[in-house]
């Protein structure tokens, strides 16, 4: 059985982290590594075509497929300051840390390559065969993040450059 300490802070349907959790820990995170001079790296993601998906296969398979989206990412987070969320819908967002811009745009496409790699079928999908995501990306020194809500702006602006700019795929910013 769940904590209830536990419940307050997940999402029911994908078991990571929920939007009332984020929007607490996100400005925590973010001064915590103020003080240790970190460089953050934020990204939001959100499936390709996901509303095809459900008029596709139905609600319940777009359920069992954002189950296996959290389940495939969250696989790959495995440091102790790598978080997840699921921002609400389709959408999700990940906290992380990382030594260089480099190595987490490398990353960043390690996690959508991650997902293509489960084939999950979207023969609706006019990017892909399979279920796919799009993804902004910023790395940040965090003592350069004067405003953290102009952070969110921006990343949520490079996940819209990504679906205008044809799906499947990360655009970073700097
Ligand atoms: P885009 O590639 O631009 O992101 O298109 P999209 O179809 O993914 O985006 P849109 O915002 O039009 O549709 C999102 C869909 O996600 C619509 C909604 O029914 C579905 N959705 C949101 N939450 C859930 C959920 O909890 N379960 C299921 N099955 N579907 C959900
Ligand atoms: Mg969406
Ligand atoms: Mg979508």
């Amino acid at each position: 059985m769940q904590k209830l300490s536990e419940i307050a802070v997940k999402d029911a349907l994908t078991d990571i982290y929920n939007r009332r959790y984020f929007n607490e820990f996100y400005p925590k995170y973010l001064q915590a590594a103020q003080r240790n001079n970190e460089l953050v790296c934020f990204a939001m993601f959100d499936i390709d075509f996901f509303k095809q998906y459900n008029d596709t296969y139905g609600h319940q398979a777009g359920d069992e497929a954002l189950i296996k989206v959290a389940k495939t990412i969250r696989a790959k987070l495995h440091r102790g300051t790598d978080y997840l969320f699921r921002l609400g819908g389709e959408e999700f967002a990940i906290l992380f840390k990382a030594t260089s811009k480099e190595h987490a745009q490398k990353f960043a496409n390690e996690l959508l390559l991650a997902l293509s790699a489960q084939k999950i079928p979207h023969k609706n999908s006019s990017v892909s065969p399979y279920l796919s995501i799009s993804m902004g990306l910023l790395c940040r020194e965090a003592t350069k993040i004067l405003d953290e809500s102009m952070l969110y702006k921006e990343v949520d602006d490079l996940l819209y450059q990504a679906k205008e700019n044809g799906r499947n795929k990360a655009i970073f910013g700097d």
